[in-house]
């Protein structure tokens, strides 16, 4: 559903990105992992086109969409829940959530989306009407994901969901990606520093290096293979 081909991203006169090409199929967890700086984060601002690329080609659901702007590819059926959660903080859990759903015109259908999140996300029930800067980093990373799934995407793009967090909130937050993706057959990118996390959770993995991709495979044999072992699971 998606295919992402050598796509090259600058900052200035920066190379973020050289030559990056992934793809996504329908229903499938991709989990993108790398140090610092490798160019995860950018990946995705590229594919929901808050970056543009100065070379290459993305494809979602057969159509060419690097000229479309970030609200058009949301409207297309591409989330983005960002890193650091980027809640409102002024605003209410109930309110962040409405935004999340705003390029979608049926609002019968926008209910029964607010419901099945809270479904996923009982916490954010009981917390509907606070502030969402009073939250907890958890469940504003919950809020977050929560948003993004207002659009009803096909694409969700999933950064860094567990910065930060206490494991056990971090094993909730995975088993609730599982959970959706699971249920409603919604693909979903996954950037994560934790590759213990990410590649267990994927079907498919890219390991990304200063901008490139060095390394692709199912979930499992990267988890075994001796690079990455070494690299990024410290073993
Ligand atoms: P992290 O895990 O630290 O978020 P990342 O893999 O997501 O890293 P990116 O944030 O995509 O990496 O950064 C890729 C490269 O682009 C880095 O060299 C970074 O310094 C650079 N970069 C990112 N954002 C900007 C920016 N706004 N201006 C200039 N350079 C940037």
């Amino acid at each position: 559903m998606l295919e992402v081909r050598g796509i090259s991203v600058n900052y200035g006169g920066v190379t973020a990105l050289r030559n990056l090409s992934l793809s996504v199929a329908e229903g499938a967890i991709v989990s993108l992992i790398g140090s610092n700086g490798a160019g995860k984060t950018t990946t995705l601002k590229a594919i929901i086109g808050l970056k543009s690329v100065v070379r290459g080609e993305i494809h979602f659901d057969g159509k060419r969409v690097e000229a479309l702007t970030a609200p058009q590819r949301v409207a297309h059926g591409i989330a983005l829940s960002p890193e650091g959660r980027r809640v409102f903080p002024q605003m209410s859990v109930a309110d962040n959530l409405l935004i999340g759903g705003y390029v979608r015109n049926d609002k019968a259908d926008r209910q029964r989306t607010l419901e099945r999140i809270y479904q996923y996300f009982p916490r954010l029930v009981e917390r509907h009407g606070q502030m969402a800067g009073s939250l907890s980093g958890g469940e504003q990373q919950m809020l977050a994901i929560g948003r993004a799934l207002m659009a009803k995407p096909r694409l969700l793009l999933l950064d860094e969901p567990s910065l930060g967090l206490a494991p056990i909130i971090v094993d909730e937050i995975a088993r609730i990606i599982t959970e959706i993706n699971r249920d409603t057959r919604m693909s979903i990118i996954l950037v994560e520093q934790n590759a213990k996390l990410a590649l267990n959770l994927c079907d498919q993995a890219y390991v990304l290096e200063t901008g490139a991709v060095t390394l692709s495979g199912n979930g499992k044999d990267l988890l075994a293979s001796d690079y990455v072992r070494r690299a990024y699971l410290g073993i």
